[in-house]
């Protein structure tokens, strides 16, 4: 072991296990772990209300496992870590690659101010199986497809690197850093609504393994069917451990596939396969939060209503598979992928606001906010993206209730406004008749909203809104 001395700046790699900057930093000498809060430069892209509740229960179990010698500072993460490095000694800075614009931009100025201190700077792949910049068509540009993204691409190029192990142990330096206390990044939302989400989520490294051990054990072997089911517990809900790094994907990559070939895992590996597709739309398109990817888009005759807006936020719209969704997603902080789907088609292709208004929605209230999965799911929701859902594609919400939740147990459980009311019309109450409605002890209207739009009037104007910019069937 060297005498040298080397930041280890975690970000959203917050795990001890297979973290390749901390290992390489622990192998050299002593360190200094730091977290920075930097909405300096995140600007609009600051995290939302669930994802800094998260984060903060995410850093106090890293501190943990750091023995309490986490370093925490808020501010411009371009000057603190020029700080330190000029205060203390330092001759190495690590860190894992992130991949969201600012930050790569933020990132590369950060390295030249280092170097030209003659610090060495050191950064690693943690968090995706294959960079955006290593998988390519043959002529060099980007994939806009996903099947040969993934298929062609990422399957036929270099297996992902296998997890690395621990470090044994950690030898701290003794200098005083002048940080902060966890408490003092003020995580935690003013109102009391995080609260709720708790009973929902075991935060932190020893969480992340415990929700994957438990999808082995019971999720995964019926995971290609039992996906699209919301009621049912097929899904892994490892989301959230992925995007702030509590476990790492190699590690799920390598254990998953370790066993004979499935159907089921194979199909589990190509999600985490739309996960690499979007970080690389988001790699070659920065403007992809914001920006439509086809560019005809930018005439869509989208409607400003912020009481149509509002009532889908507070899963009041009267539909209930959305309300539903819009429930689970404001108690838990996690919305199932098939409702996901369902909500968002609801939005841009029945409401016709902007698929914007609900990427924001979602960036503030999910558990799991990620700018790449994010911003690249609601543009293929709203048909402007890349390899995106057709125009013509309006999910139909009251059969994909009666497909996808065909007992009712998800609806009964987020909206127990209608647990009386019989399946028939569970889907679609408007449609019951009133003595129904009152066996059921619901008065519409009164104990749950009428539907606010009339579910074919506005799949037409929709469509006739789609052509309406060009998009042919
Ligand atoms: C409108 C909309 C917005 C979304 N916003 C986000 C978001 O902010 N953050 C986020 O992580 N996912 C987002 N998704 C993708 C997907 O819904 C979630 O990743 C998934 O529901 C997470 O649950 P899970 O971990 O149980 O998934 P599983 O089915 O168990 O899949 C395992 C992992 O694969 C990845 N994955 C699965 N499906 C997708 C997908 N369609 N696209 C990209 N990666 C995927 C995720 O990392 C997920 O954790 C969004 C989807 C839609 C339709």
């Amino acid at each position: 072991m060297s005498d040298a001395k080397s930041i280890v700046w975690f970000r959203q790699d917050l795990r001890i296990k297979d973290n390749p900057a901390l290992l390489a930093a622990t192998e050299l000498g002593e360190i200094i772990p730091v977290y920075i809060l930097d909405e300096e430069n995140a600007k609009d892209y600051s995290m939302g209300g669930a994802s800094k509740w998260w984060l903060h229960e995410s850093l106090k179990s890293l501190n943990k496992s750091l023995d309490g010698k986490l370093n925490f500072y808020k501010g411009d993460a371009r000057k603190i870590i020029k700080d330190l490095c000029e205060k203390n000694q330092i001759s190495h800075v690590f860190w894992n690659r992130c991949y969201e614009p600012w930050r790569i931009s933020r990132d590369s100025s950060i390295k030249s101010d280092i170097e030209s201190m003659n610090i060495e700077v050191k950064s690693f792949n943690a968090s995706l199986l294959w960079e955006p910049w290593t998988i390519k068509k043959d002529d060099g540009t980007p994939y806009k497809v996903f099947t040969p993204f993934y298929r062609k691409g990422c399957l036929n190029s270099h297996p992902p690197r296998e997890p690395l192990e621990k470090p044994n142990n950690f030898r701290f330096t003794d200098n005083q850093l002048e940080s902060i206390s966890l408490d003092n990044l003020n995580l935690i939302p003013e109102i009391d609504w995080y609260k709720q989400m708790e009973p929902f989520w075991e935060i932190g490294e020893e969480g992340a393994l415990n929700c994957f051990n438990e999808f082995l054990d019971n999720g995964i072997s019926n995971y290609k069917d039992g996906r699209n089911f919301p009621a049912k517990r097929f899904i892994s809900r490892l989301s959230p451990y992925l995007h702030f790094g509590e476990i790492s994907v190699n590690y799920i990559w390598h254990e998953i596939r370790n066993g004979p070939e499935d159907r089921n895992i194979d199909h589990f590996c190509s999600e985490l396969g739309w996960r690499e597709f979007s970080y690389s739309q988001l790699f070659t398109n920065p403007d992809l939060p914001v920006k439509n990817l086809q560019s005809k888009f930018d005439n869509f005759p989208w409607v400003d209503n912020d009481h149509l807006l509002k009532a889908w936020q507070k899963g009041l719209t009267g539909i209930p598979m959305v309300d539903a969704g819009m429930r689970e997603l404001w108690q838990t902080g996690y919305m199932h992928n098939r409702v996901r789907m369902v909500v968002g088609s609801f939005l841009v292709k029945n409401l016709l606001l902007d698929w914007r208004h609900g990427e924001r929605w979602f960036w503030d209230t999910l558990v799991d906010a990620d700018l790449a999965n994010n911003s690249a799911s609601w543009q293929w929701v709203a048909g402007c993206g890349a390899d995106a859902a057709p125009y013509f594609r309006i999910f139909n919400c009251v059969t994909q209730g009666e497909k996808f939740d065909p007992d009712g147990d998800y609806i009964r459980h987020y909206i127990p406004e209608l647990k009386n009311l019989n399946n028939k019309y569970l889907y679609s109450p408007w449609t019951a008749p009133s003595d129904v409605l009152s066996q059921a002890g619901i008065q519409l209207g009164k104990d749950y909203p009428n539907p606010i739009v009339d579910l074919s009037e506005s799949r037409n104007i929709a469509l006739d809104a789609f052509k309406s910019i060009g998009q042919k069937s």
